[in-house]
């Protein structure tokens, strides 16, 4: 049988596909050989103690080139074990365990629904710093019902321009450059930066968030980026000078993929910009809800500059920003470019040292818990007053905070969101519905959990901007608040 993973087709001699499989047995998976992939490998192993299934995949082309891809073919045998550093392949050790959530993105059509959950487990290597999902979902069930849509909003404007200035001021880009965006959404932020650059490019693995970039203007090839990928692209488009990626480079359970694609299509003056979640705001702000299954590592200075190094890439800069809870931005370039090392990458390097220590860590898994169950009684209390309590924000972090406290549509009557796609559907496992923020405006509750506690500022002063003097908020971190 023939299944599709975007550009990757998979044979096999089995009955069942390694989709059906997740979708059949999502918690106790049989054991099953299978041969005949085709044009790709497919390595996965089914962890019965831990009742997962892990999938890597990686290109059967690849593999035929054993001296460049060395590394990377050592690295798919061995993480095969779901104890594996994906970055170095050294062992590694349990850092938090949020127990069982469905995708988190996944919206239902209808409450009655069946949707699946899957463990969530994060993972630390001693040896390169890097925490990651210890089971990664395949794109196929992350990115079915995919509704992540980039929202318009005053604080990302605020942030693209930002972003924008500091990588015209340091001539990372310039009038001259050709940017490529991976991951580019809907492609708000090449809409944002197409009048400074020369030329830009989106690539993104879902069909529908492509059209609807490519009815906006902006060219979006629709497909996973990867050496494959990279090669269709030099040959079609030529370098680019700029790579982007924003809040999509952890959402593949293989980096040294991506990596490929990268170091084969810029040359030494072109540079990579990843922006990310920062793992030190993630654990110094206890903001455990950044833990969902797209999101397969959390990087930090320490490990990427590591997984850069296997890659013969090193950071040249490095840019904090506040936006979704304090991100980073990491500049890299090959290391045989003539581009200069900012004092920054050192300085910050050396706070983060001194900060992510063992028992900072600690204390992230002892305040995760004091948030389930400090969360968990409030809600209770305010239900025992009879206040009524909707969410704020259909995101993927609410998704994570609401099953791990285990709060449903038992306790939350509503989730109110603007996207107009997410309105009327229910968040996965809670099966809370989605509302407009008309609706919600006409029928307020008591209070709000800010579950896109990220726009805390903006969603406040929309909210009493509609006459909305009287709902009060709850925001879940670093601990829960009331305003
Ligand atoms: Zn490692």
């Amino acid at each position: 049988m023939c299944i599709s993973f975007s550009s990757l087709t998979f044979s096999f001699s089995s009955n069942f596909s390694a989709v059906d499989y997740l979708r059949l047995f999502p918690i106790d998976p049989p054991e099953f050989s299978f041969s005949g992939a085709r044009a790709h490998l497919i390595v996965y192993s089914f962890v019965k103690s831990r009742k997962m299934i892990q999938i890597n995949t990686v290109s059967q082309s690849k593999l035929s080139q054993p001296k460049k891809n060395q590394s990377k073919k050592d690295w798919m045998q061995k993480s095969s074990s779901q104890m594996t550093c994906r970055i170095c392949s050294s062992d590694t050790s349990l850092l938090l365990d949020l127990g069982a959530s469905p995708p988190a993105n996944s919206l239902k059509e209808s409450a009655d629904k069946f949707q699946e959950s899957y463990s969530l487990v994060t993972d630390i290597c001693d040896k390169c710093g890097n925490v990651q999902l210890r089971y990664c979902l395949n794109e196929e069930a992350l990115y079915t019902d995919y509704f992540y849509v980039t929202p318009s909003s005053t604080t990302l404007s605020k942030h693209y321009q930002y972003l924008q200035d500091f990588l015209k001021k340091n001539d990372f880009i310039s009038r001259n450059s050709f940017v490529l965006e991976i991951g580019s959404n809907v492609g708000n932020f090449l809409d944002f930066i197409k009048p400074q650059v020369a030329q830009v490019l989106g690539i993104d693995p879902a069909a529908n968030i492509c059209q609807l970039a490519s009815q906006r203007g902006i060219k979006t090839i629709c497909d996973f980026f990867d050496y494959q990928a990279s090669v269709k692209i030099k040959e079609e488009f030529g370098r680019p000078n700029a790579i982007v990626t924003r809040h999509c480079f952890a959402h593949n359970a293989n980096p040294h993929a991506i990596l490929d694609g990268v170091t084969n299509l810029i040359d030494e003056t072109g540079v990579l910009v990843i922006e990310n979640a920062y793992l030190l705001n993630t654990i110094k702000n206890n903001e455990f809800d950044q833990i969902y299954h797209e999101h397969m590592f959390y990087y930090s200075i320490r490990s990427m500059q590591h997984l850069l190094s296997l890659h013969g890439m090193h950071l040249v800069d490095l840019l904090m920003s506040p936006i979704h809870g304090g991100s980073i931005v990491f500049v890299a370039t090959k290391k045989s470019s003539a581009h200069a090392i900012s004092p920054t990458v050192h300085k910050y390097m050396e706070a983060e040292s001194l900060a992510l220590t063992p028992s900072a860590y600690a204390d992230f898994v002892e305040n995760t818990f004091e948030i389930k169950k400090t969360l968990s009684t409030l809600v209770a209390d305010l239900i025992a007053k009879d206040k009524k309590i909707y969410t704020y924000g259909a995101t993927a972090k609410g998704n994570t905070l609401l099953n791990f406290v285990g709060l449903t549509s038992h306790e939350i009557q509503y989730c109110v969101d603007s996207t107009a796609s997410k309105q009327g559907r229910y968040l996965p496992k809670s099966n809370i519905q989605i509302i407009s923020e008309e609706e919600a405006q006409q029928n307020p509750p008591d209070y709000f959990l800010l579950t896109a506690w990220n726009y805390k500022d903006e969603i406040i002063r929309k909210v009493r901007q509609v006459g909305n003097h009287t709902s009060k908020f709850i925001v879940p971190v670093p601990s829960i608040h009331i305003l």
